[in-house]
């Protein structure tokens, strides 16, 4: 067979593959969940964006005060914002009013523009607003492959209330808020606690049922930092950045344990300058940790981005 038809023939079948998976996916319709009194959260599938869940592959929340909504995070798109909305509709008649943005990441910030056009307060602290002007092109560029046509609309808007410093406390609605840098995922990355709820809105720092992900932009060693911070707030309620809605005993054994074996083992070797390869072999398959959803497709590039980093800056 020529090569050329050869080649036409397998990228037909990758398409009718893909096509097909496209098909099948059913679509996410965002739900609330009540974690307690008039604490909400959304959560989202931990599989890969897709237009089938509108890349809301993340968590989300919302806290219902008598002066409107205070929603934490606002969906990776103008299409997935109005998702995220008509999730809160469901449960109150009260407008959003002020949205919060966690992190940088499309998902967390990219309906911004959405809810403020209808009038709300967009807010962030300073580190994350710094973030998402770094990497907002380049969003929207790759979002583009995984959504396609439903980023149709969407207009990249920063925060129009930027707070300086790390560790901020502000109240809104009658309702305070605790809001830490934690910087785990990518820098300036935050949690958000509700101490009159004890829930705590991890961001990016906590994943349970599935494997966290160490990026070239992530660092474990603040993860571990902001981990100890998370336990001092000691709250009762767990709403991670993906997965289910928990407690500190699965976020600390699913997430809180890995950053530490990470540093312990990995970045230890580093720091002993053994061998790569080797360390990554030795420590490919870590009982606590296997039974995660995308181990398989995570764990060695965790491993292998925490040697690095490590190598360079023991
Ligand atoms: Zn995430």
């Amino acid at each position: 067979m020529p090569s050329t038809l050869r080649r036409a023939l397998l990228l037909s079948c990758l398409f009718a593959t893909f096509t097909c998976v496209a098909q099948t996916e059913a679509p996410f319709v965002p739900r609330a969940q009540q974690v307690v009194g008039p604490v909400y959260a959304i959560v989202g599938p931990l599989g890969q964006r897709s237009e089938a869940n509108a890349g809301l592959n993340a968590n989300y929340g919302f806290i219902v005060t008598d002066k409107g909504v205070i929603l934490i995070d606002s969906g990776a798109s103008a299409h997935g914002a109005a998702l995220l909305q008509q999730a809160v509709q469901r449960v109150t008649q009260q407008p959003i009013r002020w949205v919060l943005n966690t992190g940088s990441q499309d998902h967390r910030w990219l309906g911004n523009d959405f809810f403020a056009r209808q009038g709300a307060e967009v807010h962030a602290l300073a580190a994350t607003v710094k973030t998402q002007q770094a990497v907002a092109e380049q969003q929207m560029t790759g979002l583009a492959r995984f959504v396609g046509q439903q980023l149709k609309g969407t207009q990249p808007c920063q925060a129009t209330v930027v707070h300086p410093g790390t560790d901020v406390t502000i109240t809104l609605g009658g309702t305070t808020l605790r809001w830490l840098d934690t910087s785990a995922h990518y820098p300036g990355d935050t949690l958000i606690h509700v101490p009159q709820a004890s829930v705590t809105f991890t961001g990016d720092l906590v994943y349970v049922d599935r494997l966290l992900g160490v990026l070239p932009p992530s660092n474990v060693r603040k993860a571990a930092q902001a981990f100890e911070r998370l336990h001092a707030l000691a709250p009762r309620h767990v709403v991670p950045g993906h997965g289910r809605v928990t407690d500190m005993a699965q976020a600390q054994k699913e997430s809180g344990d890995y950053y530490r074996y990470l540093i312990d083992n990995v970045g230890q070797a580093a720091r002993n300058m053994e061998p790569l390869t080797e360390t990554l072999d030795k420590f490919s398959s870590p009982a606590a940790f296997k039974h995660l959803q995308n181990f398989e497709d995570l764990h060695r590039a965790n491993m292998n981005r925490v040697f690095v980093d490590f190598e360079s800056n023991p």
